[in-house]
């Protein structure tokens, strides 16, 4: 029996984390939960895995600060499922510590993946889908056996060219960002869906992940979002990674990887069926979504860089969703920084 501590366990990522430890009580023991402001949702968790208060963290009343709370809370797993930046003083705590880290929170990659990599006592196991995916996938071939690595994207809402021609962006509304056509998922990580910055993060994510040079990776816009991933080798043999999406597929990998087991037979998910479906791909349209070009950029630039970017981004996508700025100034916003 493994006990797990979730951070983040309010938002979309956390909810399905719970799912999955409704699922399997035998394997695993939810010890403490954080989240940032809903109080109600929180106890209601504490009271269904029948946690103490010294168990639940809420940031926004919780007189110590997360780090504290970790410490007090040790764990054999931990899940970092917060969003956005405020994500990251955890994963610099947990890192410190030998268990392993189930990390949703790309955002804690992206800003300081080198330091992380550097630093970091435990095993860092994704939880991003294409990140589970790549790794899974580059599990099966030797390192040098590998020509590119493909990054799917789905395109988000705004991918047809003829609807949302790019003189339209500034008209475009919060609640149209928000409508992403295959997942469904937290605010922040939505609209940066629809501007593409979750590719761009992506990158960053595979490039502090996994050691391939940036060369290595291809963006591949597939709108059905099945293909979560896929790896070339030399040889011409492309082997890719295909479901449902649904993200309780990665976060059971990612948890029972902790564990040292694969995922049980009787894990309950939607499987795919290829009858009558097509799955198409097609080119980033880098003039429309300049940020890939932003992520390289900062790439280029160094960890300092890349967290300019992120903070750009996270206040960017703040002040639209306040519906402060237009979605056209959240690139341009961010096109400061360099
Ligand atoms: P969400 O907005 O639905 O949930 C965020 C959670 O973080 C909530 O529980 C919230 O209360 C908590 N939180 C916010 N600020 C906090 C703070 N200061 N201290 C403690 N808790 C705090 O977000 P989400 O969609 O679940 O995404 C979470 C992370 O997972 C993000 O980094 C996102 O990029 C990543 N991710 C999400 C998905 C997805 O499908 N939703 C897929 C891949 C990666
Ligand atoms: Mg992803």
């Amino acid at each position: 029996m493994k006990t797990i501590l979730l951070l983040g366990a309010t938002g979309s990522i956390g909810k399905s984390t719970l799912d999955i430890i409704r699922q399997f009580p035998e394997k695993c023991k939810l010890i403490g939960i954080a989240g940032g402001k809903n109080r109600n949702a929180l106890e209601k968790i504490g009271k269904e895995f029948s946690l103490e208060k010294s168990q639940i963290f809420l940031s926004d009343e919780n007189k110590e600060n997360i780090e504290m709370f970790i410490r007090k809370n040790n764990a054999d797993i931990y899940v970092n499922a917060i969003s956005g930046e405020a994500g990251i003083p955890a994963t610099r705590e947990i890192i410190q510590q030998k268990n392993p880290l189930c990390l949703a929170n790309k955002e804690s990659l992206v800003g300081h993946g080198i330091f992380i990599n550097r630093t970091k006592k435990c095993e860092i196991i994704p939880i991003d889908s294409e990140h589970s995916s790549m790794a899974h996938l580059l599990s099966q071939v030797k390192k040098t056996e590998v020509k590119k690595i493909w990054l799917t994207a789905s395109g988000g809402p705004f991918r047809d060219r003829e609807k949302f021609p790019i003189e339209k962006f500034s008209q475009l509304s919060k609640h149209d960002a928000l409508n992403h056509p295959t997942w469904e998922m937290g605010q922040k990580i939505s609209i940066d869906s629809a501007t593409l910055m979750n590719k761009a993060f992506e990158l960053i994510e595979a490039m502090r992940l996994f050691d391939f040079p940036i060369e290595t990776y291809q963006v591949v816009v597939h709108p059905q979002s099945i293909i979560h991933a896929a790896v070339e080798t030399h040889d011409g043999n492309i082997i890719m990674e295909a479901s449902t999406p649904s993200m309780h597929l990665p976060i059971a990998r990612s948890l029972f990887t902790a564990m040292k087991e694969s995922v049980p037979q009787k894990f309950s998910i939607e499987h795919f069926s290829p009858f009558g479906k097509n799955l198409t791909f097609e080119k980033l349209d880098n003039e429309r979504f300049p940020s890939l070009l932003f992520a390289k950029k900062a790439l280029e630039l160094g960890e300092k860089k890349c967290q300019e970017l992120l903070h750009a981004n996270d206040e960017s996508v703040h002040l639209f969703l306040e519906e402060k700025i237009s979605f056209a100034e959240i690139f341009k916003r961010i096109e400061k920084i360099f």
